[in-house]
Order: structure tokens, then C-alpha cells, then sequence
């Protein structure tokens, strides 16, 4: 969504705006904003149990990407985009419960020793911000289904 002040994208708004315009522009409606230590970008919390980002004066962004575990079915995409990708669901009984609708992806696996592995239950992590980028290399490649594909292996 944008933010109905300066027109920036922003993940939300509270009366239209953005955390920084908000901060900024309405101060005394947000005496509890603060500057995120690591970033320096107007944080105003009111987060379910936002406690501890509080604490440690984080934005949103920054608390999450810090506190974020990559697991082995944690997909990183060369455009820095995770994923969780999860068990393949056979005949799953509603379709809206998985990720992306259930919809059909392939993931390629930069570790040779991991098979490409079908996927209908992926969900979306988002994207890593530039500052935390060098923390999560990426690990593989997102395939829609139908797409073509191929991997050193699977050409011989
Ligand atoms: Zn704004
Ligand atoms: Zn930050």
C-alpha cells in the first residue's frame, strides 16, 4: 500500500501514512516512535508482542530479518526472495489451505546433492533487505510448473 503522505510503498498505514510520516508529521499522536537502531528508519511498533523489538529498538524490518532462522527447507532465491518450502501435499483436501493455493513449483537446490524437489504448499518469507543481504546466500532457483528446467544431472 502507499503511504497517503509521501506517496512512499509502505507494508502499512495508520491513518494513511507511513511509520516515518506519521512519526514525523503527528508526533504527539506517537510519543512511543522511536529510530531503529540498526537502520535508523522511524519504527512505531503496535505489533503483537512487539516487546522485545522495542527493547532492543528495532524497526519491524530489522527485527525480523535478525531473528530470522534458515532452516533446510529454506529456500533464498538469487533476487533474495525466501521461501519455506514445505512437504509436497499429495490429494490435499482443500487447496486454500496451502501456500500459494496449492499451486505447483519445482525447486532447484544449488547443493548438487539435493534433488530437485516438487513443491505445492510454498510460502512466501519476503524479500531480504539490502542490509542483511550478505546473511542469507542463496541457495536455489523457483520454478513454475511447466516451466522449463533442467540440471547438469538430469541432461547426461
Ligand atoms: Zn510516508
Ligand atoms: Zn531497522
Amino acid at each position: 500500500m502507499k503511504c497517503k503522505n509521501c506517496q512512499n510503498d509502505t507494508m502499512r498505514t495508520i491513518y494513511g501514512r507511513c511509520d516515518e510520516c506519521n512519526f514525523i508529521t503527528q508526533p504527539e499522536k506517537f510519543p512511543e516512535a522511536y529510530r531503529c537502531t540498526l537502520c535508523n528508519k522511524a519504527e512505531v511498533g503496535r505489533y503483537m508482542n512487539d516487546g522485545p523489538m522495542r527493547e532492543a529498538q528495532y524497526c519491524w524490518s530489522c527485527w525480523y530479518w535478525t531473528n530470522f532462522k534458515v532452516e533446510e527447507n529454506t529456500l533464498i532465491s538469487d533476487a533474495y526472495e525466501v521461501y519455506t518450502v514445505n512437504r509436497y501435499v499429495e490429494n490435499p483436501r482443500n487447496k486454500s489451505w496451502l501456500g500459494y493455493g496449492g499451486r505447483e513449483f519445482m525447486i532447484l537446490w544449488n547443493d548438487s546433492r539435493r534433488l530437485p524437489q516438487r513443491c505445492n504448499d510454498l510460502w512466501n518469507r519476503g524479500d531480504v533487505p539490502l542490509r542483511f543481504r550478505h546473511k542469507f546466500p542463496p541457495n536455489g532457483t523457483l520454478k513454475h510448473r511447466g516451466e522449463e528446467w533442467t540440471t547438469p544431472e538430469m541432461t547426461i
